[in-house]
């Protein structure tokens, strides 16, 4: 058994117990009761802990995102790009407690979290640099001639940000970056594991000189997100999480006939051909199918796998899983560390139960021992002889679990791959860029990545049927912050 040790005093965790809100341009005492805590899931240490914001707290952060919408607006987006630049530098010099508390918060292995701060900043600056097409003219002549309409894109207003725990940092900024590009100003409410690192981009606002009332931040819990998403004084929704949450959000802003955007769950699929470079998919499987201990929302847990090549491809996916590092998230090596929370290493365990009493074979993990006597961790699995009826198959799980099903021709793979209620990524692995990239068309899925998987800042990131509504990233997640208006006039 392995123990972990508790927080060091000396961390670089700028903020632990808390009972302030970011509203109006300073952090001010929340009047809510209720407190949540934060802890450690590598240790169960509890080591901080926010206040849950009151109903007045809410109206006072939605007042203040109001008051300064129009000053906000009415800034060139030049000038609005200026401060984005600036935010990026200084989210970038916060970039070691960024990732410290980040880890601490969700235990996500810090190999991936010092990477939170780099990404933030280059998302600002993104977005920033699309300042140009807001202020390029788009005029559009009459068909018949009889005059022309000049487009314009007027920022939508005040936005609901609501994030999930697992990217505590980028899922708030491929939000809040394209918003105040937009001209938008913001409410964000984060995920109640994880609210603690998200208040250094807060800070990082401040010192870039984001005038008071366009960025606030309160805390509470789903009833507390509710009552944000049906705010009067709210213009838009922009949510990242669970299909069943988005749903709710989904069903509040249609009675309410206010935009959403909606980043939900996924189940996503790699399709390996008969011709695939086992080494090669070897570097790229952790990043690709299980990157952040399973907890990311695009990844390819279920491989598809030619009949022909189905055990050495089993054998591949188990030894590379079974050897890579899991343990103390803090350590530069870990590959994989705990759940983020108890409730999701419930849920993890209950799928790997589920996938052993249906049948199919754990060829490393399917234990429930995790090897460490404290902390969230559940065992890396692997499911070979997986077939599309099981629940494991099917429903996104959301940790270190692996599916592995067979199929015996490249329309029953790419069926397959389709054969899920979500839409939202995947993969293709093989040596024919060609055939990869034409089976990629074929995916009904919002993304795809061939021999590998990442996002692009610069391309839509939407994901389709239960994945969600509406696109972040690229120009049309700026599109998703702005209302047009045609003004048409006669031509003199
Ligand atoms: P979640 O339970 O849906 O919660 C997401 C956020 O919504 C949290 O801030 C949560 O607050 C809040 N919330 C809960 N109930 C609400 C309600 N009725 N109205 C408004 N807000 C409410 O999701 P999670 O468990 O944090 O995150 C895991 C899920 O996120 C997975 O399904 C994953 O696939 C998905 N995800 C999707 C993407 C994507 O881009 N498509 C990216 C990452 C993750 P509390 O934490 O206080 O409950
Ligand atoms: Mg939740």
């Amino acid at each position: 058994m392995t123990s972990l040790l508790p927080i060091p005093v000396t961390a670089n965790l700028p903020y632990r117990q808390t009972n302030d809100v970011f509203i109006d341009g300073q952090w001010q005492a929340a009047t809510g009761t209720g407190r949540t805590s934060v802890t450690n899931p590598a240790t169960e240490e509890v080591w901080g802990s926010v206040p849950q914001a009151s109903a007045a707290d809410l109206d006072r952060a939605v007042g203040a995102a109001r008051r300064a919408f129009s000053g906000w607006r009415d800034l060139t987006p030049t000038v609005r790009a200026g401060f984005l630049l600036r935010l990026a530098d200084e989210v970038e010099k916060r970039a070691e407690a960024i990732s410290h508390t980040n880890t601490w918060e969700n235990g996500s292995p810090v190999a991936e979290s010092s990477r939170a701060a780099g990404n933030a900043a280059s998302i600002f600056r993104y977005f920033a640099s699309l300042a140009g097409l807001l202020e390029t003219p788009d005029v559009r002549p009459f068909p018949d001639g009889s005059g022309e309409t000049v487009v314009r894109q007027d920022p939508i207003g005040v936005c609901a940000l609501i994030a999930p725990w697992n990217f505590p940092i980028n899922l708030v900024v491929a939000k809040l970056a394209p918003a105040l590009m937009a001209g938008c100003t913001v409410v964000i409410k984060p995920a109640s594991p994880t609210p603690l690192s998200v208040r250094l981009i807060i800070d990082a606002a401040r010192a870039a000189g984001i005038p008071a009332g366009v960025v606030n931040l309160v805390t509470g819990p789903g009833s507390f997100g509710d009552a944000l998403v049906r705010h009067p004084g709210i213009d838009k929704v922009a949510f990242t999480g669970s299909t069943p949450v988005g749903r709710t959000i989904a069903g509040a802003c249609g009675q309410l006939l206010r935009p959403v955007t909606l980043e939900l769950g996924g189940k996503s699929s790699a399709l390996v051909l008969p011709d695939v470079d086992l080494d090669a998919l070897s570097r790229v499987l952790i990043r690709s199918c299980m990157r952040n201990t399973g907890q990311t929302c695009y990844i390819s847990t279920r491989i598809l796998a030619p009949a022909e090549r189905y055990d050495e491809l089993v054998d591949m996916v188990t030894a590379t899983i079974a050897t890579a590092k899991q343990g103390d998230p803090m350590q530069p090596d870990t590959v994989f560390g705990p759940s983020a929370t108890r409730a999701q290493e419930q849920t993890v365990r209950a799928y790997i139960r589920s996938g052993l009493a249906e049948g199919a074979r754990a060829t490393t993990g399917g234990d429930v021992a995790s090897g460490f006597d404290q902390g969230f961790f559940v065992k890396p699995t692997v499911f070979a002889d997986v077939t599309p009826g099981m629940r494991i198959a099917r429903e996104e799980i959301f940790g270190p679990v692996l599916t592995i099903l067979r199929y015996s021709s490249l329309d029953e793979g790419v069926a397959l791959a389709n054969n899920t209620s979500f839409g939202l990524g995947g993969t293709i692995f093989s040596e024919d860029p060609d055939l990869a990239f034409a089976l990629a068309g074929r995916f009904d899925t919002g993304s795809v990545g061939l021999g590998f998987f990442a996002s692009n800042h610069a391309a839509p990131f939407a994901g389709r049927h239960d994945s969600g509504l509406g696109a972040e990233f690229g120009p049309e997640g700026l599109k998703a912050y702005l209302a047009p208006q045609s003004v048409h006039r006669r031509i003199r």
